[in-house]
């Protein structure tokens, strides 16, 4: 497959650094590709930034049927733009297009694609500390049809956003709450793949928390309501008594690069690193017998976010005073530091774009 390129002629406005927010500018090109059954996955081109045109009866606006990633790209202070672990994005999004019924990508070739849209936006990569250029691949389903099956037709396109610092103001703790009433997905169903309706089902639970003065739910499982599984757009992760304890990928799950990254990390430092059940039961215990030392959720967007606060039903379980801890600082830095260039990468983690 050929990439074709064509650049647009009038360049948007650069915004100001220092005020990005999260996912609302976006660059001036885009990389699309088209899915047929006679031709594969063709057409492969990077093109000026602009709307997608759909038959109202396009099939994902009817059933869902997507995928998507998330991942950053990153500014070094000697002006170099690099990636962070974007094969396994892409590893990752053919395993979600397995259980979406989408037909797989072309890994290598998707990655070197990507690769050149962010060279060509490569001064839209900021530079202000923390900021990044948030990468967006996603696959829609695009048969004119209303009948359900799996389409036949698909459009893969990736968009890029520059985004600001997640902590302008500090590294603060969030407040969380644990959903009962809902649940956002059950083993046998698609809560590891990185789909759209598994957000969708997530929002109810979500405004409810926040009417409450939480930031996010935190979900047990489905079936027996009782084992912690995952945060909103994060993974979970628990020091209990020294040992940094995460849910086990148990299909409900979303599985975390990030995630991957923090237990490859902590297992380096010889921390005991374990993936396993955990009950919201055992991590009250570990709270009222004052062995629960930190919570952190770990993702993409803010890497590592601190937890201060569960509230499950009426009880309150509050970690570490509301400072940061530790261990969570610590994975912080460090993620961080290889993502931004500040210390070498031994763990081959970094792929460099320009
Ligand atoms: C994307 C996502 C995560 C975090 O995955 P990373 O690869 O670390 O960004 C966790 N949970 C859900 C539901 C997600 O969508």
């Amino acid at each position: 497959m050929q990439l074709t390129v064509n650049i647009a002629d009038q360049l948007k406005p650069r915004p100001d650094e220092n005020n990005l927010g999260f996912g609302t500018l976006f660059t001036d090109h885009m990389f699309n590709m088209d899915y047929s059954p006679e031709q594969g996955w063709h057409n492969p081109r990077i093109e000026p930034y602009g709307a997608l045109e759909l038959d109202p009866a396009t099939m994902v606006l009817h059933y869902g049927q997507a995928v998507f990633e998330g991942l950053k790209a990153f500014r070094t202070s000697d002006g170099r733009v690099q990636l962070f672990r974007p094969a396994e994005n892409m590893k990752r999004m053919n395993r979600s297009c397995d259980l979406l019924c989408i037909p797989h990508i072309d890994e290598d070739f998707t990655l070197q694609a990507l690769k050149k849209l962010v060279e060509i936006e490569k001064q839209w990569v900021p530079g202000a500390p923390g900021t990044s250029l948030y990468i967006r691949p996603t696959i829609i389903a695009t048969d004119p049809y209303l009948g359900v099956r799996a389409s036949h037709t698909y459009r893969f396109f990736i968009i890029l956003s520059p985004v600001g610092a997640y902590y302008a103001e500090g590294f603060n703790p969030v407040k969380i709450m644990v959903s009962h009433d809902h649940v956002r997905a059950v083993r046998g169903g698609v809560g590891e793949a990185k789909t759209p309706g598994n957000y969708a089902a997530s929002l109810l639970a979500g405004e409810k928390a926040q009417q409450e003065g939480y930031t996010q739910v935190l979900w047990l499982d489905g079936v027996e309501r009782k084992y912690i599984e995952e945060v909103g757009s994060m993974n979970i992760f628990f020091v209990i008594d020294g040992e940094l304890v995460t849910p086990a990928l148990n299909g409900s799950i979303l599985p975390g690069i990030t995630r991957d990254a923090v237990l490859t990390l902590a297992r380096s430092w010889n921390m005991k690193a374990s993936e396993r059940r955990i009950s919201i039961d055992e991590v009250i215990a570990a709270h009222e017998k004052g062995t629960l030392e930190e919570i952190f959720g770990s993702g993409t967007a803010a890497v590592i976010s601190p937890v201060g606060e569960l509230k499950y039903g009426d009880k309150i379980i509050a970690v570490g005073d509301g400072k940061v801890g530790p261990v969570a600082q610590r994975l912080f830095d460090a993620i961080t530091d290889i993502q931004y260039g500040r210390v070498e990468d031994t763990h081959g983690w970094i792929e460099a774009v320009v």
